[in-house]
C-alpha cells in the first residue's frame, strides 16, 4: 500500500490533518492504536472540551517547541483556529477566564464533527482510517522516496500492514492519561530515527501532600487566590476553584500550578520546601484582617470561635484553620487573646500545604516534555527527514489548563495540513 501521506495518532492533531490533508486531496491513511479516534478530546474539559482560550499568549506555553509554535500561531492563531471549528459545524461559547467551548458543552459534538468530515473523505476514497492499528516500526527509504511504517493490531500483536507513504505526520500525543491512549510510542519511533527526546514529567494534575490536615479536609472546595512558594520565595499566583482530596490539591486551581510547581519539585536543592498557600482573606491585608476580626468577634453575641468563622469559609476549613493555630473552636470568640488573633489572622492569609510531588501520568492530562525542537528544521518539518511533520502534543511543547493544549495541536494540524499540500504537489 503506498500513500501520499499516513498520520499516526487519532486525537485532535492527527483528526484535523486527515480531514485537510484529505481534503486538499492528498491520498491519506490515518493510523490510532485504540478500537476509536478522539479519546481524549471526548474526555477534554470534564466532557465539556475547552478548545481554546481567548487569553491568548506565548506565556501559556513552555518547552522547547515554543519558538516554533509561536511561528505556527503567527499563521494559525486564535482567529484561524475559530474559523476551522465553525466550518466544521461548532461555535464556541465563551466562559469564565476567556475558556472556549462548544456551544453545545459537549465534547462528543466535536468528536462527532470531526468523524462525519473524515466519513466524507472515506466515501471519497481518499481517507482509510485504520483503527486497532500501531505503528511500531518507522523508516525512510531513500532510493523509493518514501517512507515505510509497520503497523501490529496492539491488543493480539498480529503483525498487519506494512504502509510505503511519501510523507508522515507523527501525532501521536504523549504520555499522560494511558487509559486515553497516552503511550510513548511517539518517542520511542522518534528515537529510532534518532531525534532527541527530553525527559519527561506529568503536567496539568494533582499536588500530592501528606499534610494530616487533608484527611478532614477531603471533598472541600474552594476559589482563593493560590499561590506557590519555593521556601519564602513566591513562584506564582492565581485565583481558581481548589478541591482537597485525601491525600493531594485538585481542582482547576491547583491542576493549574501544577506545570511550575513541577519545575520546582525538578530543580529544588537538598532542604528546599515547595508550598502551596491559599489566601482565605483576599478582601484584607494581615493587619485590616485583625482589625476585622476582632471587631467581628467581639460584635457576634455568645459565639464560640467555630460559630464566629463558619461564616466566612465554611466549617470544614474554619475546624482546620483554628487546629493549625491550637484554637479550640467551642472558645468564646470575644474571648480570644490578641496573640492567638494575631496568628489567626497570619493563618488566614497563608493556608500552607507543603507540596511533595506530581501526580503521576495515570490520571494526569498532559506531558511535559517531548521530542525536542533541535529536531525541527523549518516549521513543523524534521530537519533530517523534510517529509516527517510533527504535530501536538509529541513535541516538548506544553500548554498551560485552559484550551491552550487543544489550540496548539489545532494550529499545528492547520499548519501541517498546509505544508503537506504544498510539499506533495
Ligand atoms: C482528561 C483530559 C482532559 C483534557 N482536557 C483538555 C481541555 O479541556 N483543553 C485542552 O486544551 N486540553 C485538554 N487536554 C489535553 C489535550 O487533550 C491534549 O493535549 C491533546 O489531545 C493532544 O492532542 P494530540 O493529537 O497531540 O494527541 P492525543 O489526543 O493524545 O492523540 C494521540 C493519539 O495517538 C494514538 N497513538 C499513540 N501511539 C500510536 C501508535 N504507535 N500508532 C497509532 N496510534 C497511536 C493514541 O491512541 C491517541 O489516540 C486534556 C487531556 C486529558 C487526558
Amino acid at each position: 500500500m503506498r500513500m501520499d501521506v499516513a498520520i499516526i495518532g487519532g486525537g485532535s492533531c492527527g483528526l484535523i490533518t486527515a480531514c485537510l490533508a484529505s481534503q486538499a486531496g492528498l491520498k491519506t491513511i490515518l493510523f490510532e492504536k485504540q478500537d476509536r479516534v478522539g479519546r481524549k478530546l471526548l474526555a477534554a474539559g470534564n466532557g465539556w472540551c475547552n478548545l481554546a482560550n481567548q487569553d491568548f499568549s506565548m506565556d501559556h506555553y513552555h518547552g522547547s517547541a515554543a519558538g516554533a509554535a509561536e511561528k505556527v500561531f503567527e499563521v494559525y492563531g486564535a482567529e484561524a483556529i475559530e474559523a476551522f471549528w465553525r466550518d466544521m459545524g461548532i461555535e464556541y461559547a465563551v466562559r469564565e477566564n476567556g475558556r472556549c467551548y462548544p456551544r453545545s458543552f459537549q465534547a462528543a459534538s466535536v468528536v462527532n464533527a470531526l468523524r462525519r468530515a473524515l466519513r466524507c473523505q472515506e466515501k471519497k476514497n481518499l481517507l482509510t482510517l485504520s483503527l486497532e492499528s500501531a505503528v511500531t516500526g518507522l523508516s525512510w527509504n531513500e532510493a523509493e522516496q518514501a517512507f515505510s511504517l509497520k503497523v501490529q493490531n496492539p491488543n493480539n500483536g498480529v503483525k498487519g500492514q506494512t504502509c510505503q507513504a511519501r510523507a508522515v505526520v507523527l501525532a501521536s500525543g504523549g504520555k499522560a492519561s494511558p487509559m486515553l491512549g497516552g503511550c510513548e510510542d511517539g518517542y520511542a519511533l522518534a528515537k529510532s530515527l534518532h531525534l532527541p527526546v527530553t525527559d519527561l514529567r506529568p503536567a496539568i494534575c494533582r499536588l500530592m501532600s501528606d499534610d494530616p490536615q487533608l484527611k478532614m479536609l477531603a471533598g472541600v472546595r474552594t476559589t482563593v487566590p493560590l499561590s506557590l512558594y519555593k521556601d519564602n520565595t513566591l513562584v506564582k499566583t492565581i485565583t481558581d476553584e481548589i478541591l482537597f482530596t485525601k491525600e493531594s490539591l485538585s481542582g482547576p486551581g491547583a491542576l493549574a500550578l501544577s506545570f511550575h510547581a513541577g519545575e520546582l519539585l525538578k530543580n529544588r536543592q537538598a532542604g528546599e520546601k515547595i508550598f502551596v498557600k491559599l489566601d482565605l482573606a483576599e478582601e484584607y491585608s494581615q493587619g485590616a484582617l485583625f482589625a476585622y476580626l476582632s471587631s467581628r468577634f467581639a460584635a457576634l453575641e455568645d459565639a464560640n470561635m467555630l460559630e464566629a468563622l463558619e461564616g466566612w469559609m465554611g466549617r470544614t476549613l474554619s475546624l482546620a484553620v483554628l487546629k493549625r493555630c491550637g484554637i479550640n473552636p467551642n472558645e468564646a470568640a470575644d474571648a480570644l487573646g490578641k496573640k492567638k488573633l494575631g496568628q489567626l489572622a497570619a493563618e488566614m492569609k497563608a493556608f500552607s500545604f507543603e507540596i511533595k510531588a506530581l501526580d503521576s501520568f495515570k490520571d494526569a492530562q498532559v506531558t511535559v516534555g517531548g521530542i525536542h525542537a533541535s529536531s525541527l528544521g523549518d516549521g513543523l518539518r524534521s530537519k533530517k527527514y523534510p517529509r516527517l511533520y510533527l504535530g501536538g502534543e509529541v513535541l516538548d511543547l506544553n500548554g498551560d489548563c485552559g484550551g491552550y493544549n487543544l489550540m496548539f495541536a489545532c494550529a499545528s494540524a492547520l499548519w501541517i495540513a498546509n505544508a503537506l499540500s504544498a510539499d506533495l504537489a
